[in-house]
């Protein structure tokens, strides 16, 4: 039974050697317990903050104790009345082959059409990250530009797509000139901007975007947020949602001072953290359930084979290596 713990808090960008793989007995159930076997597990960007040994929302992991992060696993055995030997669940697990739990905080999987792994994707905390930021903060209306970071990425993928159903012209932001074909072929954006290849992305923005910026959902914060920041129309929103850009730094960034520019525009600047907006989840599962089953959204993974290859995955996550949902098959 294979587990993987931090073993040192990374400076800068992590490497392999700040994670340890381990090896202990297969653990069995007691009373009142179910016996997991983990299938698929989520690899996500914010996992970084909890290296660090400082105060957030969620508490930092400790070292030579197991990662943990969403996972969808298997009851390979109950001793709890709730759950049934083949169910299967979702919900915070440790980085292990097989754990025990006691079932509070797991979510009963309801076998519909979706694959296993969509669970930690579009019908996951992904995909409520983009719905529920988009309806929180962006309040999109029909005919408004909203521009989208990471835009090949998880959610921001997600977020595009949205965008399209309400009726806005989409503009996404990617790394490469192959996640530009994908977000504005397979997922219909109106355009896309490889901000790697760009010269000044400010004006990259404002040339695909010459209506200005109604709602900017942001993942990745630094010179994209300032960029995209100047493109805003009046009374523009821009949703606070993540900065992959910014998470190794070791010291605290500095750029544009923009309070200026936001309060002469009326521009909306919100933080969001999908965990503070937990009774709205089932409404919003249910609506991202409907529109896959009508076909209005689609969804890309990045599935990764072994149980071994975590750390390598969440690695990979920082250098641009997923299309979609980066997801571990164990
Ligand atoms: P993604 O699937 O978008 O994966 C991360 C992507 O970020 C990479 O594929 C890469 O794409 C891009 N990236 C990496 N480094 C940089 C960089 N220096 N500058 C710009 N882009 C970079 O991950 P998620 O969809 O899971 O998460 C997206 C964002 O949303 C993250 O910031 C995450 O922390 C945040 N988030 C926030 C939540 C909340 O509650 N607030 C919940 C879930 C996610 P590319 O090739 O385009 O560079």
């Amino acid at each position: 039974n294979k587990y993987i713990v931090l073993k040192n808090r990374p400076k800068g960008k992590p490497s392999l050697n700040d994670f340890e793989t381990k090896e202990t007995e297969k653990p069995q159930p007691g009373e009142g317990d179910i016996l997991l076997k983990a299938l698929y597990v989520s690899v996500d960007p914010y996992l970084r903050g909890r290296m660090r040994d400082q105060k957030s929302y969620i508490p930092p992991f400790k070292l030579d104790e197991p990662i943990e992060s969403m996972v969808v696993a298997e009851v390979e055995d109950s001793k709890n009345k709730n759950f049934s030997k083949g169910d299967f669940v979702s919900g915070m697990l440790d980085w292990k082959e097989y754990q025990v739990s006691d079932g509070k905080g797991l979510n009963k999987i309801k076998k519909n059409n979706a694959a296993l792994s969509a669970f930690l994707g579009i019908l996951g905390l992904t995909g409520i990250t983009a719905y529920l930021g988009l309806e929180k903060i962006g309040k999109l209306k029909e005919g408004e530009t909203l521009l989208v970071s990471g835009a090949a990425g998880a959610v921001g993928s997600i977020v595009g797509q949205i965008g399209k159903i309400k009726g806005c012209k989409v503009v996404g932001i990617a790394g490469s000139d192959e996640k530009i074909k994908k977000i504005t072929e397979d997922f219909q954006f109106d355009e896309g901007i490889n901000y790697k290849a760009a010269e000044n992305i400010q004006e990259e923005i404002k040339k695909a975007c010459p209506n200005g910026v109604d709602v900017y959902f942001d993942n990745v914060g630094g010179e994209i947020l300032d960029a995209a920041v100047l493109n805003m129309n009046k009374f523009g929103r821009v949703i606070n949602c993540g900065a992959i850009s910014i998470y190794n730094a070791e010291e605290q960034p500095t750029g544009l001072r923009l309070e200026p520019f936001l309060f002469k525009n009326s521009i909306i600047m919100q933080g969001f953290t999908v965990r503070d907006y937990a009774e709205d989840f089932q409404p919003a599962i249910r609506q991202l359930s409907e529109w896959l089953k009508e076909d209005k959204l689609r969804y890309e993974e990045t599935i990764v084979e072994g149980f071994e290859e975590i750390p390598q995955a969440f690695l990979d996550l920082f250098e641009g290596k997923n299309k979609g949902k980066m997801v571990v098959k164990v």
